[in-house]
């Protein structure tokens, strides 16, 4: 085996971390890391299979049944707690590790290493605070709920935010006593095997954390049929989200989707354009794209569509990409592949304009997967640019006369994750607020900084269940219901 790991790495990459141990994949198969900035390769991942999902499932049942099952919430919390300290410490690492690995610029992936901290603290905290009710009944019984864990827990994610990721499916299962195996993306493993190395160092028990890197069609397929595994969590495309919904139901297991979306901002004639300009733009281009809440539509009230179309185009031209190190507006796609999907999309426009782009830095190197932002106006509202995911830094505008329209053009696709609305006008806020098909809706803002308490997840094809929040704590846990008869 031929590992180059990066030398400011504190784990070996080229394993997989199964029942509190670093071990080689079983069937001796790597796969290459590569550095999106320069295309250059920097290491090898396990290429785990089925036999390693078998062992990393085994393991968590005996934690299950041995010492995890038996540490009381107060204890996890602290675990958890510490697992979050130590974070907070490596935060300068991870986020270096991060943006070799996915591509991401530095301020961004250390904004994504402090939300993993967040997450740890937030669930840590909220172990010991998930309580059962007592039902008033009948004569001579007494009835009340218990919150139990579903027991192991899959987790499958994806390449663009992994250590949010992490934080608010890992962080919500561990929080309810479940123990975990988790198969990161093949294009962004590192920072899951560096969150098993703190794991494993703050004291987290052998087997209730295990991690699983490897293809999504052989160690994401094992983990979702694997009779063992009690809950899905699965964040990433429609296809794949629909294929483990078909897996899980075999099993007959919950699974929790995050699937992306197409998510709107609507910007009426009133609104504080100053305010708005930086979220409107940044909720586009925010990791070149790659983000399931990016906002991909600006649906904007007619009457100030050429002068929002002027600001933001101002705003376009002066964005910089190069690479992570170099800490621009957007770094590199995250891979070749992906920069092939975004480059199909924009070479049929459909009708439609490109009103602005940024600009590639020239000394970029030329093996980085590099893509120019860009903003398209004269957008019809069944136009692909607008009903698709494109899943890169391409923002589309789409003007409308009426709230009406302006509601009707914001349902109007299969998805619904996020929304924002900007408008001065209170009844209209609360109006929309209720009309508009999503997840969550923001009112003049966007995002809210990632909000680690605020529940998040989709309607339609935006998937279901719910991660972040307390709310997460439900969808990581079983509900049962005791009634004692005692005359
Ligand atoms: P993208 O197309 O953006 O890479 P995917 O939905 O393909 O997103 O990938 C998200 C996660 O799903 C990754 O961890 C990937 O390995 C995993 N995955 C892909 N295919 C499957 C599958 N058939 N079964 C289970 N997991 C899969």
């Amino acid at each position: 085996m031929n590992a180059r790991p990066d030398p400011g790495l504190f784990f070996d990459p080229s394993k997989c971390f199964i029942g509190g141990l670093w071990v080689a994949p079983l069937g001796g198969d790597y796969l290459p890391i590569e550095n999106p900035s320069d295309g250059t390769q920097i290491g090898l991942i396990p290429r785990g299979s089925k036999g390693d999902i078998d062992a990393a499932v085994t393991a968590a049942r005996a934690a299950l049944t041995g010492v995890w099952g038996k540490t009381p919430a107060a204890e996890r919390g602290r675990i958890l707690a510490r697992i979050g300290q130590k974070v907070l410490e490596r935060a300068d690492d991870l986020a270096r590790i991060e943006a070799m690995d996915v591509g991401k610029p530095l301020k961004q992936a250390k904004a994504d290493a402090l939300a993993l901290a967040r997450y740890m603290e937030f669930y840590g905290g909220a172990c010991d605070k998930i309580m059962g009710e007592t039902i008033p009944y009948l004569d001579g019984y007494t009835v009340y709920t218990l919150r139990e864990p579903h027991g192991v827990t899959g987790h499958i994610i994806p390449w663009n935010y992994p250590m949010q990721v992490i934080g608010r499916s890992v962080g919500g299962a561990l929080a309810m006593g479940n123990a975990v195996v988790l198969k990161p993306a093949e294009e962004a493993c590192l920072t899951a095997i560096a969150f098993a190395q703190i794991a494993k160092e703050v004291g987290l028990p052998d087997g209730v954390l295990n991690v699983v890197p490897g293809l999504g069609e052989e160690a994401g397929a094992a983990l979702t049929t694997h009779p063992g595994v009690n809950h899905i969590s699965f964040t990433g495309s429609v296809p794949v989200g629909q294929i483990i919904q078909r897996a899980a139901a075999e099993n007959v297991v919950p699974v929790t989707l995050e699937l992306g979306g197409k998510s709107p901002q609507l910007v009426f004639a009133d609104a504080d354009l100053d305010r708005a300009l930086p979220f409107l733009v940044n909720a586009g281009i925010q990791n070149a794209g790659q983000t399931c809440s990016a906002s991909s539509r600006i649906l904007v009230e007619r009457k100030i569509h050429d002068e929002l179309l002027a600001r933001m185009a101002e705003r376009y031209r002066a964005l910089r990409v190069g690479p992570a190190v170099a800490d621009l507006d957007l770094g590199p796609m995250v891979s070749k592949r992906q920069k092939e999907i975004v480059g199909s999309f924009l070479g049929d426009l459909g009708g439609a304009e490109i009103a602005a782009r940024g600009t590639v830095e020239a000394n970029a190197p030329n093996g980085g997967h590099y893509l120019a932002p860009t903003l398209i106006s004269g957008v019809a509202p069944n136009n692909r640019l607008a009903q698709d995911e494109i899943f890169g830094p391409v923002q589309v505008m789409i003007p409308f006369d009426s709230e009406e329209e302006a509601v009707a053009i914001a349902n109007g696709t299969d998805f619904g994750l996020v929304a924002g609305i900007w408008t001065a006008d209170g009844g209209r806020q609360m109006r929309l607020a209720k009309a508009i098909r999503s997840g969550q809706v923001f009112i003049n803002n966007y995002g809210a900084g990632g909000g680690v308490e605020l529940p998040f997840g989709g309607t339609g094809k935006s998937g279901y269940g719910r991660e972040k929040g307390m709310e997460a704590l439900y969808g990581f846990s079983v509900l049962k219901t005791v009634a004692a008869w005692h005359g």
